[in-house]
């Protein structure tokens, strides 16, 4: 069997390959997929004649255009814009929007993929989808993020709607750009529905949407902590990230009684030996919300606290860590000296942050360790929860979001431990997470015959 299941999945890749060249983060992500479900596909004859895998790598859809728009100066500035509409069987195409320099095919199509698994997995209604451009917003005046995002949603518009596709924040989306988009998309359909989320409250947005990811990803942990009776209390917590993930796992792991001592962006990341308690948490919130600065500037109004300019923050001594910047962020060496170091939680709270190598480390070393497509999932179930606000035309009070989040993410949990726990006992969630999200899409697909 081992044999066989070797075969399957090396001849699924060098297909997915030659069909898919170059696309790095793409091959990355269907890898690990495929390696955990190849088993349950080889014992379901059904699957592999319908080649259900196969569909499920090829997108429904790609939509890639053109994005014009002038700069403060009167200048021209070009750039792409994209919509990967990934699969469809169980709802309409959701996922997020990323702006940021690195943005390409490859990438989008990764995190679509993803995204298809998450979305079956938070028990909701959501197909999957991903949607971005290579617009970095860093440095561009208000007026100019607004310009580029009326011309993005211009295009993208004809492609989305509440029944259809209905994206939401990512990396260099958040409530500003939705903002943007939403009155552009409002104003060219002449409609108010619910096709983004991440809306503002006062307009259709749902409370706890902008907690929802950070806060899933630390009841994810929670739930994986008490599998070993344990729990966030007195721990000490390394986070990568300063965006909106990390800034809401930092307040909800403090809440818990954890102590966070860590925080990044793409330059470096911040040591506070003391914690970021609410009120640094606070000033950190305004310095990226609001001012739109760098980490580094921390230190400068928190003098005790070190920066490590150009570093990432795995070598610092933690029990628990939780990756919330970006794919690839955290490789197998750095893996090793978490495990040196005693960690004995990771939860992410970003997309693929941890490398192949990562996980393998580890794995072996029996640290509970949550894939993202999984931990991270409580942001798309409260976009979810947002979406059948705006259906229902009514709002739900915090209290009942959070209620619902939180039982959402219990559900994925126990859903990963049916799935993954492995004769030694050991919770493998990576297969739990894959084989639990793609049971739900492939029976879908199965009924709904070759489309
Ligand atoms: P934000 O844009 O709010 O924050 C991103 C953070 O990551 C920033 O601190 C940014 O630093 C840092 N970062 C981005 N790119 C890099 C890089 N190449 N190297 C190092 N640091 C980097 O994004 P979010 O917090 O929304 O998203 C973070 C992660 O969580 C992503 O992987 C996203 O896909 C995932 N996610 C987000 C969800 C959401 O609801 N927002 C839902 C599920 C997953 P800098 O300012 O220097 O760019």
């Amino acid at each position: 069997m081992e044999k066989q299941v070797q075969k399957y999945v090396e001849d699924f890749m060098a297909n997915l390959k030659a069909k898919n060249p170059g696309e790095k983060e793409f091959h990355q992500a269907v890898q690990e997929v495929v390696e955990s479900l190849a088993p349950y596909i080889l014992e379901n004859p059904q699957l592999q004649k319908m080649k259900i895998m196969e569909r499920m790598t090829e997108p429904e859809r790609v939509v890639m255009f053109r994005v014009p728009w002038l700069n403060d100066k009167g200048e021209v500035e070009i750039n792409k814009g994209y919509r990967v509409q990934m699969n469809s069987a169980i709802g309409p195409y959701k996922g997020g929007i990323r702006f940021h320099s690195s943005v390409n095919l490859s990438i989008l199509k990764f995190l679509a993929f993803e995204q298809t698994f998450k979305n079956s997995l938070t028990t909701l209604p959501m197909g999957g989808g991903k949607g971005g451009s290579d617009f970095n917003p860093k440095g561009k005046s208000d007026n100019e993020v607004m310009k580029f995002c009326q011309s993005f949603m211009t295009e993208l518009q004809r492609h989305i709607g509440q029944d259809t596709d209905v994206p939401a924040g990512d990396i260099g989306v958040g409530g500003r750009e939705i903002g943007f988009m939403f009155g552009q998309y409002k104003r060219l359909r002449n409609e108010f529905t619910g096709t983004l989320t991440g809306k503002g409250l006062g307009w259709g947005g749902s409370p706890l949407r902008p907690e929802a990811t950070g806060y899933g990803t630390c009841y994810f942990a929670q739930e994986m902590l008490a599998t070993r009776g344990d729990s966030f209390k007195g721990k000490t917590v390394v986070i990568s990230g300063s965006g909106n993930v990390a800034q809401y796992a930092t307040q909800k792991a403090t809440q818990l009684g954890a102590k966070v001592v860590t925080l990044s962006d793409s330059n470096g990341y911040i040591y506070d030996a003391d914690g970021i308690d609410a009120d640094k948490l606070a000033y950190v919130m305004e310095l990226k919300n609001v001012f739109r600065g760098r980490i580094k500037e921390y230190v400068e109004k928190y003098p005790k606290a070190q920066y490590f300019e150009g570093q990432r923050p795995w070598g610092v001594k933690c029990d628990i860590a939780m990756p919330c910047a970006t794919q690839n962020e955290l490789n197998g060496e750095e893996a090793a000296t978490l495990v040196k170091n005693g960690c004995i939680c990771v939860a992410e709270g970003a997309n693929m942050p941890s490398t192949p190598e990562a996980i393998e480390t580890f794995q072996k070393n029996g640290l509970l360790y949550s894939p993202g497509k999984a931990s991270n999932a409580g942001g798309v179930a409260t976009s979810g929860l947002e979406m059948t606000q705006n259906s229902m035309r009514l709002k739900w009070s915090p209290e009942e979001v959070d209620a619902k989040l939180h039982s959402i993410m219990k559900d994925i949990h126990a859903a990963c431990v049916k799935y993954g726990t492995e004769p030694s006992g050991y919770i493998n969630y990576v297969k739990g997470a894959n084989i639990a999200g793609f049971i739900k899409v492939a029976n879908a697909m199965l009924a709904q015959g070759l489309v």
